[in-house]
């Protein structure tokens, strides 16, 4: 299952086909759309209207990216990022989606926010997350998901932080392109499965392309989480992260409907 999330209003993927789903919201690093619009309140109806039609389709289903970003403040001012990413809660609301949060060096103010806005929307996940173990624990206290991936993964910190985060309460992500686990990285060690890559101008559909992160790679988060938690069981540890997707944003998949697909999918060649 993959989830293709929104950057800017107008880069959307309502007609993606088959298990492909998308999120509506604007990022972080991209509010100043807002206010270069000329009019925020209508941009924010046109989100609207986008995330209502999405959900007709069956193809929206969250609100996101959205949240704050200070490590990349030369593509939007913090007062600005603060502004939307509290304006989009009434998104959550309007249309009872869940969030897709992003967090990045920016805890206390991503929290504070969250804490003003927590009975708006009914759960969401914030992901890629970098954190501290105090981040964590905050972010822990709220009715929400921590979403790993490799940049999570990259330092012995970082898988401490890991470690402590329940697995009830943990969702993978390859984030793709970006994100893919390095050799330099920490969690590195726990990495069983690899695949064959070649540079982009030798193009080979067999193989992965060299530097990019792609979906396939979602199962070395899934090795390098079961080999640091020390949980040794990869299969149950899937159904469990897979099932904590399926209640956000799919909560019309039951866990035995999703059981039904994994297993199918295990069967087939
Ligand atoms: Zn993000």
């Amino acid at each position: 299952m993959f989830l293709i999330v929104g950057f800017y209003l107008f880069e959307t993927f309502l007609s993606v086909a088959g298990r492909l789903f998308c999120t509506v919201g604007v990022h972080p690093t991209r509010c100043k759309e807002f206010e270069e619009s000329g009019d925020p309140e209508k941009h924010f109806q046109a989100l609207l209207s986008l995330a209502k039609e999405g959900i007709e389709k069956g193809k929206v289903v969250a609100i996101g990216e959205c949240g704050l970003d200070y490590d990349r403040l030369h593509f939007c001012p913090s007062e600005i990022q603060r502004k939307y990413f509290e304006k989009q809660f009434e998104l959550a609301y309007a249309t009872k989606l869940p969030m897709f949060l992003h967090m990045r060096e920016a805890a206390a103010d991503f929290c504070a926010i969250v804490e003003r806005n927590k009975d708006r929307f009914t759960g969401g996940v914030t992901h890629s997350f970098t954190g501290s173990a105090e981040d964590r624990d905050k972010l822990l206290t709220f009715n929400m998901y921590i979403g790993i991936n490799g940049c999570s993964l990259k330092t012995a910190e970082n898988l401490d932080v890991v470690r402590g985060i329940p697995i009830e309460r943990m969702m993978i992500e390859t984030d793709s392109p970006y994100c893919e686990i390095k050799n330099a990285h920490a969690g590195i060690s726990f990495v069983k499965s690899t695949w064959p890559s070649k540079k982009k101008e030798k193009y080979d559909q067999d193989s992965l392309v060299k530097g990019r992160n792609e979906p396939c790679l979602v199962r070395q988060v899934l090795e390098v989480v079961d080999g640091c938690k020390g949980i040794n069981d990869i299969d149950q540890l899937s159904r469990t992260l897979y099932h904590n997707t399926c209640r956000v944003f799919f909560p019309q998949d039951l866990d035995s409907a999703a059981d039904a697909l994994l297993a199918g999918r295990r069967n087939t060649p």
